[in-house]
Parts: structure tokens; sequence; C-alpha cells
């Protein structure tokens, strides 16, 4: 998800979409295009995709981080994305197609539920102040936009199970935003700082190790209740994670985490 500024908001490709406008999409098996859309593309994944992806493949997430993703440094931004690393063939597929379709789909990620739609977080001056804005943008060899079902916003994300996807992803975005000023210092970035927020974002399993097993608890107080539920949920725990971020790396007063 992009952070866009208000200015730039008109140049965007693609065609707003507001809440009740509808857009003609469907896909399926049965169009030439079918798995076109899994090849040749900068598939980039947020916290939550990493989350859901490594639980799917049975692996903790050092070995996914190490396995699947190339984190770069974007302009404009002082916090690294992270892509998924295609297979190196000719067509650079993703790793995760195969002749029958997506091998993680239940846990595919939050873009590829979303396409053919692109979410963007807008800011505007107002510190804080942002809005979800949407773009259908289907690339010219995707058949689907041809097909007759009329869909809204809401309606794709309830077909394609994207709506906590989408949840945490804007989550992040708020986050990420917060990151288009320089936070670290001549440690720069792979700085203890940088490093700890990294691993709060896309490490849950560390991040875990951090909490439960440091003296983490020992130093921060955290809420009991609150406790309990980041031991029962990775989703909570990165959550917190977020919190955490906002509050170590920026000083921003948290309501459960006291030193
Ligand atoms: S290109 Fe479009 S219609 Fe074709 S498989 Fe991908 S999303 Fe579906
Ligand atoms: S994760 Fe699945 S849906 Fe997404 S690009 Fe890979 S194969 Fe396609």
């Amino acid at each position: 998800m992009k952070s866009i500024k208000p200015e730039t908001i008109d140049q965007l490709p693609g065609i707003p979409l507001k809440k009740g406008d509808t857009f003609n999409f469907r896909c399926h098996r049965g169009l030439p295009c079918f798995n076109q859309c899994c090849r040749n593309l900068n598939l980039f994944l947020y916290p939550y995709d990493v989350l859901r992806l490594r639980k799917h493949l049975d692996m903790d997430s050092d070995r996914f981080l190490e396995t699947h993703v190339d984190v770069v440094m974007r302009e404009g931004n002082y916090f690294p994305d992270v892509l998924l690393r295609m297979a190196d063939n000719e067509s650079k597929t993703c790793p995760f197609l195969s002749d029958a379709g997506c091998t993680v789909y239940p846990d595919r990620p939050d873009t590829c539920r979303t396409f053919p739609v692109e979410h963007g977080m807008l800011f505007s001056d107002r510190p804080g102040a942002h809005e979800i804005v949407s773009f259908y943008r289907p690339p010219d060899f995707c058949q689907g936009r041809h097909e007759r079902q009329k869909l809204t916003l809401a309606q794709w994300a309830d077909d394609q199970e994207a709506v906590t996807h989408n949840r945490m992803t804007a989550r992040w975005a708020s986050i990420k935003a917060l990151f288009q000023k320089d936070p670290w210092g001549p440690e720069g970035l792979n700085g203890a700082k940088g490093k700890m927020a990294f691993m709060a974002a896309y490490n849950i399993d560390r991040f875990r190790d951090f909490v439960f097993q440091s003296s983490f608890l020992k130093r921060y107080r955290v809420k009991k209740a609150r406790a309990q539920k980041l031991r029962a949920s990775d989703r909570e725990l990165l959550l917190f994670g977020f919190e955490w971020i906002r509050y170590f790396v920026w000083g921003i007063p948290s309501k459960d985490i006291r030193s």
C-alpha cells in the first residue's frame, strides 16, 4: 500500500473507486490469462502477509525471510520494504505458483487478494490524518475485466477474504508513513534500533522470543489482559509490535506499554 500525497493523487494510474462504486471483474480458470498475473511482478509483502505465509509453509520467520524475501529501500522512506523473491526462471514466476494455481491460496498476500484493485493511504498536511483510497487497475493482459460480474470494493474484499489483510496492511501503512522522516540518527538503519523495528514488523517468531523470553516484561509494564492476548495470537502480537515501534522508535505514548 503506497503512501499518497494529495498533490499527486490526480496523476495516479487507474480508475478511482469510492464506497458503493462498482467495477466489472471475475477471475476463473477458463480465462486465457489464468496465472499470468503471478509472473514478472514486484510483489511487496506486508508484515501480516509474512506472518500468514510463514505459518502456511510451516517455517519460522527467520527461515521464511532467508528463503523468500529480498529487503529493499525505496526512495522517500527510511524503513525497508520486503519483496517476495521470484523464481530464477525466464518469466520470474512466483515461487508459490503451480500449474494448478496458487499453492498458498488461503494465505496468499494482501496484494494478490486485492488485485486488480490497489489501495493507497492518502495523507493530508494535518498530522495523523489519512484515508484509504482505491483504484481499479487491471493490466491489459487481464481478461477478468471484460466479465459481466459487477462488484463494489466491499463485495470484492468479502469475496477474497481480504478484510483482515486490508485492515492489517492499513495499520502498517500508517506506521510506515512515520518513516518519511529519518529516526535512526548516526547509527543508521542497521543499528540496534533499526534491527529491533524490523524484527517487530517482519520477524514475529524472534519478536515473540524478545517479548516473552527476555527481560522485556520486567523492564516494561504491559497490562496483564493484553499480555495474555499476545501469547494466544500472532496477529495480536504483530499489532503489539506496531505499537512497540511507535513507542520505541518515535516515543509515541502507548496505553498498554509503560516503562
Ligand atoms: S490476469 Fe486477471 S483474470 Fe487473469 S488470472 Fe490474473 S487476475 Fe485472473
Ligand atoms: S502468492 Fe499465489 S496468487 Fe500471489 S502471486 Fe504467488 S501464486 Fe499468484
